[in-house]
């Protein structure tokens, strides 16, 4: 099935005299008949449903269908974005182990990684993207367990080398793990370019309509994690929490899911609600009208910012002037996202004026929902972070955040020009 046909029909597939619309299982327990069949359930003998906090049959027709949209062999939803990157790293890190990432990535995953893993005794070495193979592999250790880039960064809207990332991860025996959800799989899906593991804020484009916190993790299937066994024992040895079952010897491709399901999920608990799964498969319903609508506004919207002289400097991947243009071309080649960003001349006061004049562009912590929005990350999302620590993140101190709605891209346009006006005042 092609793309748009998945985001409509995928992962839920009624028989006689069921309901069209995949229901709401709004039950945390399922019921059985003898208590062998519960037993074998929890020896993982035999699969099934008996808590939602582990699984649950809404949520997994909607995993089934993101699966089936990124080309990956299994996925599992999450209570958000930050639990979809946190359990996929540490379904495969523990103590003492160590990750590469990118340094242009989302602030929550960046303190998530800076602070929270270096509590746990999970370092991360960050790499400016950009860098050669040679500079990028000198972060590598040989505790070094995964490797991490988001193929569209939020906010800075880098684009990822997604091949070079994955033959570097790949020649030091870790797996690449990326961030899809600015690009989401209407526009690129990293397995194709080696990717092993891909994660989402759900909340963003999937969801689209902003009503539903959650995040997914989508596994390719294709990272041999017996070759590497050493360091991938919680994969590849014996889980005494499950009477010495082994994962790869007992699910296969199935593995890296299946353990983040029954262990990470059993033991830490972020499962998705099926209420937010329904909603956010109704919002998977029209992703592929919607993302491209969005590329086509934020397309409109950079043209016109470039061309306008009180605008410093605009910077979106379908610009021909942008850096990143060449490789967004190449692993973006009907659009990048709907999110965009520029500096006004004016400097930061005259920016924080224009973003307080704007009437249809709303100020909100969000992105990339239906509705047109507007941020500056140093004064909101980032306010964290040192102004060395924002130059890192790609993030310049005047920078302005803009996601492109599906407006209409006269009506959006014409709030820039308007706000730009009234901040002269
Ligand atoms: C929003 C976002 C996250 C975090 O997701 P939540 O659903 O807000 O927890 C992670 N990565 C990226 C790229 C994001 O935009």
């Amino acid at each position: 099935m092609k793309k748009s046909t998945i985001c409509v029909q995928a992962g839920w597939t009624p028989k006689k005299g069921e309901p069209r619309v995949l229901p709401i299982y709004q039950s945390t327990t399922f019921k059985y008949e003898t208590s062998e069949q519960m037993a074998k359930l929890f020896d993982l003998e035999e699969s099934g449903y008996f808590y939602t906090r582990l699984q649950n049959p809404t949520n997994d027709a909607v995993a089934a269908k993101i699966a089936a949209l990124e080309g990956g062999v299994a996925a599992m939803l999450t209570a958000s974005g930050q639990a979809a990157t946190f359990f996929a790293a540490l379904n495969i890190c523990e103590c003492g182990d160590h990750i590469v990432s990118s340094s242009t990535i989302y602030g929550g995953s960046f303190n998530l990684f800076s602070v929270t893993f270096r509590k746990m005794g999970i370092e991360v070495t960050f790499v400016d993207q950009d860098s050669s193979d040679e500079e990028i592999s000198a972060a590598f250790r040989p505790n070094t367990k995964l490797m991490f880039g988001e193929t569209i960064s939020n906010p800075g809207v880098q684009v990822l080398d997604i091949e070079k990332f994955a033959k570097i991860a790949h020649a030091h025996g870790v797996p690449l793990m990326v961030d899809n959800t600015f690009a989401t799989p209407i526009n690129c899906r990293p397995f194709e370019w080696g990717a092993d593991i891909v994660t989402h804020s759900t909340s963003k484009y999937m969801d689209g309509h902003a009503t539903s916190v959650g995040g997914v993790i989508v596994d390719s299937g294709n990272f041999d994690w017996d070759k590497y066994g050493d360091k991938f024992h919680g994969l590849t040895t014996p889980d005494d929490s499950y009477h010495g079952l082994t994962y790869t010897k007992a699910f296969g491709k199935g593995a890296y899911i299946t353990k983040a399901t029954v262990q990470l999920m059993r033991d830490l608990g972020s499962i998705q609600s099926p209420q937010n799964a329904f909603l956010l498969n109704i919002g998977l319903e029209t992703l592929h009208l919607r993302v491209q609508r969005h590329c086509e506004n934020a397309q409109r919207v950079a043209e016109y910012l470039e061309n306008n002289p009180d605008i410093a400097w605009v910077n979106y991947p379908g610009l021909k002037s942008n850096k990143y243009y060449e490789i967004a071309q190449k692993y973006l080649p009907d659009g990048s996202c709907g999110v965009l960003s520029f500096g006004l001349k004016g400097g930061r006061d005259f920016s924080l004026k224009f973003i307080d004049s704007l009437k249809l562009a709303a100020i909100v912590t969000h992105v990339a929902d239906a509705r047109t929005s507007v941020l500056h990350p140093a004064s909101h999302t980032h306010r964290q972070l040192t102004d060395q620590q924002l130059i890192d993140a790609g993030v310049a101190p005047d920078l302005i955040r803009f996601s492109t709605g599906i407006e209409d891209a006269d009506d959006i346009i014409a709030d820039i020009a308007q706000a730009i006006e009234a901040a002269k005042q």
